[in-house]
């Protein structure tokens, strides 16, 4: 797309964003960088988004500051604790928050100034040929004209009608953030994510936490494995965890607040509802300018990102999940690629991993085991245990696990899984692995800095193997063009699985070859030919 001439009238933009959050500022710069002049509205008054003011950001602070301060994990090993008196430690806690997100919000100001982007403040919405229109906080208008719009407007807690957020003692993920005591006793209603890390950081800090989560079972996304050693963790630092449980009302009576869940009236101080979150769509005239949204209130995109109205795109939360900042950002510079013919991203990347900032952290990137045997994968896994890992032991922080998922016929990487201190960071590890369509024998070859708690995935790959050469004492042979290519299966995993099978399936099979009968595995020269129409097996050793 050619771009604007410099004799351009100020109010006129290649691009205009409303929302500055993770999806705005990286879209912006994104084409800005690309000479496309480009313009950002926000209405709060610092840009960053909500990832910065409220979500994200503060609450890594908190559970960061929360360690520190703590000692957490580490209190055994010193045989130091801290005792934290609750009025000073919220205190302490909201200082760091503060200077945290402050750093942040500079850094994003900074960004868009870098990029010579116009930042403009206040409350937008669509008019009429792309035009956008911005109410300033003193109520003056100002239209602006885009060749380009996107939508980057994010997302806000959900709040269910029938509870009662006029108390000040019930709070969601964002007003939590700003109470002035540390309560002695919280109940959290919900067990994903953003559940399940207050809960960690809360039950740090030497509150009594009880969670509740109508599921069986916490942050159902994961590997069920992680996911039920995750909980033992939080029941051993004092949560109590009331899973499969329905919360039947949240009242107060002359005592306090009053939470009654499966017939059971509990009395914490404060209660934390953390379940779903709403795109923010309301007065952006989103009707009027020809963008629909689905039945659940998000804004539908194609696969450029664009809405159902041309030259209109969208991104972040507010099209919905999976509601990451990681992913936000991808899809926002996808989009402005895609919009501005820019020749550098075609498509967010398939694999997305997650870091979830429990206590421990949890790291996980393609499928769970569960959902590869449900696809109908014949997979084995294989397990190394911090405890064993001699970093792990030496900085005396061993719970967790890596857990990796290989398909059995191939050993090809399916999916991995790490519960334990930088999971979020480890994890990284897997997922280059995983789009380089590794196999068990990557990780066996790989030579990790010792001590590391990386070097778990060379005692996961082990153990994998170990399962692998057990079958039949025989394993499969690898078939050449790749066995269940592709598949397309239905369910939760379905997704997830073809996305796997897309980026495993896209490397070149057969690097690494089965040696029949003797059970071992290495690198192989191309096969050759042994006849015509007939590939050879490979065999090593
Ligand atoms: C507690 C919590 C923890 C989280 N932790 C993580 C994490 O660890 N990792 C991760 O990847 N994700 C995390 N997330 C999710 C992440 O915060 C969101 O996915 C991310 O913020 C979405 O970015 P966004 O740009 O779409 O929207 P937002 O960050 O919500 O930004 C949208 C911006 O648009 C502005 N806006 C809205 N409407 C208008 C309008 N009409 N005019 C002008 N401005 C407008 C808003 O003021 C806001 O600043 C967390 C979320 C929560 C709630």
């Amino acid at each position: 797309m050619p771009r604007l001439s410099e004799a351009s009238d100020a109010d006129c933009f290649d691009l205009v964003v409303i929302g500055s959050g993770p999806a705005g500022e990286k879209g912006a710069n994104q084409a800005a960088y690309h000479g496309y002049r480009v313009a950002v509205v926000e209405r709060r008054s610092e840009p960053g988004g909500g990832a910065i003011a409220v979500a994200g950001v503060p609450v890594k602070a908190l559970r960061d500051t929360a360690v520190y301060l703590t000692g957490w994990s580490r209190r055994d090993v010193y045989g130091v604790g801290i005792s934290l008196a609750p009025d000073l430690v919220m205190n302490r806690l909201r200082a760091r928050m503060g200077e945290v997100v402050e750093t942040m919000t500079a850094a994003v100001a900074q960004n868009l100034e870098r990029h010579g982007v116009e930042l403009v403040h206040g409350d937008a919405r669509l008019g009429p040929d792309r035009t956008v229109i911005v109410r300033d906080p003193e109520g003056r208008e100002r239209t602006l004209q885009a060749r380009v719009v996107l939508l980057a407007t994010g997302s806000r807690p959900y709040h269910p009608p029938e509870v009662p957020f006029e108390d000040p003692d019930v709070h969601d993920s964002e007003t939590v953030l700003s109470i002035e005591r540390l309560p002695e006793r919280i109940l959290i209603v919900g067990g994903g994510p953003v559940g399940s890390e207050y809960a960690s950081i809360f039950s740090a800090l030497g509150v009594e936490v009880t969670l509740v989560d109508r599921g069986e079972r916490l942050l159902p996304l994961l590997d069920r494995e992680l996911s039920e050693t995750l909980a033992e963790n939080l029941r051993r630092s004092g949560a109590r965890l009331i899973l499969g449980g329905q919360v039947e009302s949240v009242r107060r009576d002359g005592e306090g607040l009053v939470v009654r869940v499966d017939g059971e009236d509990l009395r914490p101080q404060i209660v934390l509802h953390a379940v779903g979150r709403t795109g923010n769509v309301e007065g952006l005239g989103l009707a009027d300018a020809g963008v629909e949204v689905d039945d659940r209130g998000r804004i539908r995109v194609d696969q450029s990102f664009e809405t159902t109205a041309e030259g209109i795109y969208a991104a972040g939360d507010v099209i919905g999940p999976p509601g990451l900042a990681s992913v936000s950002m991808e899809q926002a510079r996808v989009a402005m690629c895609r919009a501005f013919g820019i020749p550098l991203k075609e498509c967010v990347d398939p694999l997305v991993p997650t870091g979830i900032y429990t206590l421990p952290e949890v790291g996980m990137v393609g499928l769970t085991e569960e959902a590869a045997r449900a696809a109908g994968e014949d997979v084995e896994t294989g397990r190394a245990y911090f405890a064993a890992n001699p970093r792990a032991r030496i900085a005396g922080t061993t719970e967790g696990l890596v857990k990796l998922v290989f398909r059995a016929s191939d050993h090809r990487l399916l999916g991995a899984h790490i519960l334990g201190e930088e999971a979020t960071e480890l994890i990284h590890i897997a997922h280059a692995m995983l789009h380089s369509g590794a196999t068990v024998r990557e990780f066996i070859d790989t030579t990790f800095n010792f001590p590391t708690r990386a070097d778990a995935y060379k005692y996961a790959a082990y153990d994998a193997l170990q399962h692998l050469e057990a079958r039949a004492g025989s394993p499969e042979r690898v078939e050449e063009n790749g066995s269940r290519r592709g598949a397309l299966v239905g369910g939760a995993a379905g997704p997830v699985l073809s996305n796997v099978n897309r980026v495993v399936n896209a490397r070149r099979p057969g690097r690494y070859v089965v040696a029949h009968n003797l059970g071992s595995i290495g690198p192989t020269r191309r096969p050759r030919r042994s006849g015509r129409g007939s590939r050879s097996r490979a065999v090593v050793k």
